[in-house]
């Protein structure tokens, strides 16, 4: 009689193991979820992927963060990481974690919506933006602007007039990324010394800091991403920067060149992740009409498929330039490290 007690027990473990080991490696192919970690921390994104669960029923858990703080967890996490897609902003961000992403986002669809120089094959742009000069129209005349290009910033004749963040700024290291990429690096170390002789002040603030500047006084031209002169003028961030945003004016570089530098956020595979069929569907979804729309009335930013206006405020500012859609974003990654050693190497601080 005990013995067959004892052999029940061990059957009903057994069974309970054998049950556990179906679940861990079939569970993930039942589950309706995908895991996202996201370095964009918008209200509106959450808004975004809650559309999303509603059209497939594909439940989105999102762990924000700062990119670098979520890079570490998914590495340090390695194998047992959750993480199924890293949505971050800046290609040359994208470049350098691409190494722990797997790829893989290849449908039709997606190849069909994001022109072939704004994603690779590790990560994909979902809406673009540009970096482009602003300047006090009181202070720079048009013909002063005539022809400017990120090259001739470097100018003598902007001498202690222009405003621009830190070298530690990926923004900046992608936009070097790309100068190095169209002039060499030899060019761009005589750029750079260039660039920090003109400074009106040692670098310090964000993008919204330098158009800040310029409304001020303190410098006369800014170099910053489009979608932060839109932010300021909504009045999202306040009177005050609506008030500032006014007292400026966006400028394209390069327009008889290649084109004004752009840069995307986008979307990459981790590697391993736990739900890569519906964090497929989910970047397909990011791509479509109706979450371009929410993206870009949001975001301010530009879309990534054809037929979606931006927002108002960015239509503002003027659709007509040219992008510089010959140099492939994937270099900012490639060049990165190039970018910030010209950088640091001539006092950009
Ligand atoms: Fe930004």
């Amino acid at each position: 009689m005990i013995i067959i007690i004892k052999k029940r027990r061990k059957m009903k473990k057994l069974t309970l193991i054998i049950y556990a080991l179906i679940f861990a490696f079939t569970g993930n192919l039942f589950a309706k979820e995908v895991n996202i970690f996201s370095a964009r921390h918008y209200d509106s994104d959450v808004q975004l992927y809650q559309k999303f669960t509603a059209k497939t029923g594909i439940k989105v858990n999102v762990v924000s963060g700062k990119s670098g703080a979520l890079e570490k967890r998914i590495i340090e996490e390695g194998a047992d990481s959750q993480a199924d897609l890293y949505i971050t902003a800046d290609a040359g961000r994208l470049g350098a974690f691409a190494g722990n992403l797997q790829g893989g986002l290849t449908s039709s669809a997606i190849k069909s919506a994001v022109p072939s120089n704004f994603r690779t094959s590790k990560w994909v742009g979902i809406a673009k933006r540009a970096r482009i000069v602003y300047f006090a129209p009181e202070r720079v005349s048009g013909a002063e602007l005539a022809g400017l290009t990120y090259e001739s910033l470097a100018d003598p004749k902007w001498k202690g007039r222009l405003v621009i963040r830190a070298s530690n700024n990926i923004y900046n290291q992608s936009l070097v990324a790309s100068l190095i990429k169209n002039n060499g690096k030899r060019k761009i170390v005589e750029w750079s010394k260039g660039m920090v002789a003109n400074m009106a002040r040692a670098p310090k603030g964000n993008d919204r800091a330098q158009i800040l500047a310029v409304a001020a006084g303190e410098a006369d031209i800014a170099v910053a991403n489009t979608y932060y002169l839109a932010l300021m003028l909504s009045g999202k961030k306040g009177p005050e920067q609506q008030a500032a945003a006014k007292k400026v004016k966006p400028f394209f570089p390069n327009q008889d060149g290649r084109g004004t530098h752009m840069n995307i956020s986008g979307a990459g595979l981790v590697k391993g992740a736990p739900n890569k069929g519906n964090a497929i569907k989910l970047v397909e979804f990011l791509l479509s009409e109706e979450a371009q729309n929410h993206i870009v009335n949001n975001t301010f930013e530009y879309p990534m498929i054809a037929g979606i206006s931006p927002h108002p405020l960015v239509v503002n500012m003027g659709l007509d330039f040219k992008q510089d859609l010959k140099t492939k974003v994937v270099n900012y990654g490639n060049r990165q490290a190039d970018a910030l050693e010209v950088m640091t190497a001539t006092g950009w601080k």
